[in-house]
């Protein structure tokens, strides 16, 4: 008998006839013998109604509340989800994240879970129920109510998994599979049957919101077998075929000999922001005075580059995301300007990153210079470039980002082979 747990999107529980088929789908499992537990997240939508609700009372929340008022989109769904398997027939039994022990630091909005308590869940499992947890939430060792940031539900799902041993997580969403970029700006985008658990890891963390990334860090430091398969299929889709169905996350070990294309997939993130310090004099300790002030004001910063001076200054750059772009360019104006005598601090709030990704890029020269060729043809100018063993990432305009993208995917034979008329 294997155990395993399904997570479910915002689009996969979206509405009453869609959690009437999660239902159905998770009954055919458990039929064929599987113990299940159920994770899911709150209907399409609900999240971000319900912070733009706090938003109404408070523009910036206090994030203790907020986090009382976002999880309660999970509350929803779980209740009616164990009610739709019930009037099916079958034994099932809800649990919010705290009522289950998933236990969390206090980082509200964003706390990470440290433990799971199995024992409620075993028991129901012995019991032949099927168990369905609240993604997104937890509680902390004061017993407060947290979430795990946006998309979290992947998280408690992996976690879960994790935790329980499971043979398999299955994350069930609105595409049936990884694709070697978003399907929804690249309609040629072909799904991967497979990806490496590092390249899944780049894609997240470069801006492919399929997976939390999170969820992914769990499931390579737990060895969690992972799968991303569509929930909008039949619901009565032959097991046989489904339990193959979507994007296995590999580790590479597993697939040494297979043929692997050098680029398997490209990522973007929409949304950043570009600030540079202009006329900086070239002295041990200015990076660490410009990027601080903005680390203590808790702005994440992503891509750096300082360049060699040739007069004794130099100018120096990096990204946040765009919500904090007012922030930091008033802080940097106020608190470092002066200090360090730079010359002036500009920036452009309209750009957006590019990456390419694939473990393939280890084996093969000139990955980045067919990059930089394809986007020069279309005449985009890059901006920033940053690299690691297996990405390539560029800052770009955001006005090119569709055009960047379909390009890099043609120049990278990602396109999907032309269905014959
Ligand atoms: P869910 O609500 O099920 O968690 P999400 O909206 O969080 O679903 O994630 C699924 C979406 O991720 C897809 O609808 C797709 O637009 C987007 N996406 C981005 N990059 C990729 C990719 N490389 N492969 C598949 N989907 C992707
Ligand atoms: N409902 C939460 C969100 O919208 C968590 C999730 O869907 O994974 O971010
Ligand atoms: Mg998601």
């Amino acid at each position: 008998m294997a155990l395993i747990v399904q997570k479910y999107g915002g689009t996969s529980v979206g509405s009453v006839e869609r959690i009437k088929n999660v239902a159905r789908r998770a009954i055919k499992w458990a039929d064929a013998g599987n113990q299940v537990v159920v994770v899911v997240s709150a209907m399409s939508g609900e999240t971000n109604r319900l912070i733009a609700l706090a938003r109404e009372i408070q523009p910036e929340p206090d994030p203790r509340e907020l986090d009382v008022v976002a999880s309660t989109g999970e509350q929803v769904t779980i209740g009616l989800l164990a009610m739709a398997l019930k009037s099916l027939g079958r034994d099932a039994r809800s649990y919010t994240g705290g009522q289950v022990g998933v236990h969390t630091d206090s980082a509200f909005t964003k706390a990470r879970i440290e433990s799971i308590d199995q024992q409620r869940i075993r028991a129901d499992l012995e019991a032949g129920r099927i168990v369905v947890v609240a993604g997104f939430q937890g509680v902390d060792a004061q017993g407060n109510i947290t979430t795990l940031g946006r998309g979290g539900s992947d998280t408690s799902g992996v976690a879960l998994a994790a935790a329980l041993g499971a043979d398999e997580c299955q994350i069930y969403t609105d595409v049936d599979g990884v694709y070697t970029t978003d399907p929804r700006v690249v309609p040629e985008a072909s799904k991967l049957p497979s990806i490496t658990f590092e390249e899944m890891l780049e894609m997240a963390s470069l801006g492919s919101k399929v997976l939390q990334i999170r969820s992914v860090e769990f499931a390579g430091k737990y060895r969690v077998r992972l799968r991303v398969l569509s929930s909008l299929t039949p619901w009565d889709i032959p097991l046989e075929h489904e339990m193959h169905s979507g994007t296995l996350i590999t580790f590479e070990e597993d697939q040494k000999n297979m043929e692997r294309a050098v680029v398997s997939g490209i990522a973007f993130a929409r949304d950043e922001a570009k600030i540079t310090v202009v006329g900086v004099p070239d002295r041990p300790g200015i990076a660490y005075q410009i990027l601080s002030a903005v680390g203590q004001a808790n702005i994440e910063v992503d891509m750096i580059v300082q360049n060699q001076s040739v007069d004794g200054f130099t100018d120096f750059s990096f990204t946040v995301g765009r919500n904090d772009y007012a922030r930091t360019l008033s802080i940097l104006k106020s608190e470092v300007q002066g200090h360090i005598g730079a010359k002036d601090v500009i920036g452009d709030p309209k750009a957006c990153k590019i990456s390419i990704v694939g473990v393939g890029m280890r084996s093969h020269a000139g990955v980045a210079s067919t990059m930089f060729r394809t986007l020069s043809e279309e005449g985009i100018n890059i901006q920033m470039i940053s690299t690691s063993e297996i990405k390539v990432s560029v800052l770009i305009d955001e006005k090119y980002l569709e055009l960047a993208v379909r390009a890099l995917h043609r120049a990278f034979d990602l396109d999907a082979p032309a269905t014959p008329a």
